[in-house]
């Protein structure tokens, strides 16, 4: 089945996300506690997809040899990533491009991984100031990307952009219907 990975920094509403995506609210625990998610995770959805639910990277609270470890995981997944069709970066829109981020893109980028980019927490933000915020983003990913990556604005707490993602999720799952 294909699959779609979900990745970002520790504390990003990661685990928010995928709730409201699957809308089952026990399905990923939250936490206000970076490092929480360490393992990889797959949820089947719709019986037709699989949601990868990776470790977080660039954690500030734990050790080298953890981020190590973390960063293992990460990285073999995405070497074998079979089914994998895109990875979904999440990013919080309070937030200034951050380098971890802007280097994982890098990263993916060069690695051939189609990715999308999530901004999180919308609720936070005004939309104008929303706007704004987007605006910068794809100034600085426009230095290095010639595109602006297929990005989404979400509030797990406000129940924004679910449909958005699971539209374009289903959207690329038809196109890849066997011949
Ligand atoms: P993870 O570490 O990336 O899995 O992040 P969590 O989903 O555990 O969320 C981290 C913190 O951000 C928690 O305190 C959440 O309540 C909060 N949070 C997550 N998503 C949202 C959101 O859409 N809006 C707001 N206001 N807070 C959020």
């Amino acid at each position: 089945l294909p699959e779609y990975a979900f990745i970002g920094r520790s504390n990003v509403g990661k685990s928010s996300l995928i709730n409201m995506l699957t809308s089952r609210k026990s399905l990923a625990k939250t936490s206000g506690r970076p490092g929480k998610t360490q393992l990889i995770n797959h949820f089947l959805i719709n019986k037709n997809w699989h949601l990868v639910d990776l470790p977080g990277y660039g954690y500030a609270r734990v050790s080298k040899s953890a981020k190590k470890v973390f960063q293992k995981f990460i990285t073999q997944y995405f070497a074998l990533r079979e089914q994998l069709v895109t990875a979904f970066v999440l990013v919080d829109i309070r937030h200034k491009p951050q380098p971890v981020d802007l280097e994982f893109m890098q990263w993916l980028g060069e690695n051939g991984i189609p990715f999308s980019i999530i901004f999180t927490k919308a609720d936070k933000l005004k939309p104008k100031a929303i706007e704004n915020y987007v605006e910068d983003y794809k100034n600085v990913l426009l230095e290095t990307w010639e595109d602006m990556p297929n990005y989404f604005i979400t509030s797990s707490s406000k129940d924004i952009g679910k449909d958005d993602v699971l539209n374009y999720i289903e959207s690329l799952n038809e196109n890849m219907l066997p011949e």
